[in-house]
């Protein structure tokens, strides 16, 4: 009787968990914008001369690396900042505003 009283609650702790990081999960999903959101957003190739589109902007305020020749980036449209198009796909699918000015894209 008491064995199986005992079975039974660290069931149903386990099943709470599972809970919770589903719930954790489908947050994240509805912070960010969604992929065929972010690949309306236009991406620039940084050619072999290594000239940007803005040369006051050569760093990657997400990884914090310089530009380099050869690299993608993509723009957020609203306030024309860009950033590597990995970083800044990985961080809109977290966060739907620009990592620099906090800015709320459109979607
Ligand atoms: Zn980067
Ligand atoms: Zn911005």
């Amino acid at each position: 009787m008491c064995r199986g009283k005992r079975r039974e609650n660290e069931e149903r702790r386990q099943g709470r968990n599972m809970e919770l990081n589903i719930a954790g999960r489908s947050s994240v999903v509805v912070m960010g914008l969604d992929g065929a959101t972010i690949e309306k957003y236009p991406m620039t190739r940084i050619g072999d001369s290594g000239r940007l589109p803005d040369p006051n902007n050569n760093v990657c305020s997400i990884c914090l690396s310089d530009y380099q020749p050869e690299d993608t980036l993509r723009t957020i449209p609203d306030c024309n900042h860009y950033f590597h198009a990995q970083c800044i796909d990985g961080w809109l699918r977290m966060n739907a505003t620009c990592p620099l000015c906090r800015k709320l894209p459109h979607s």
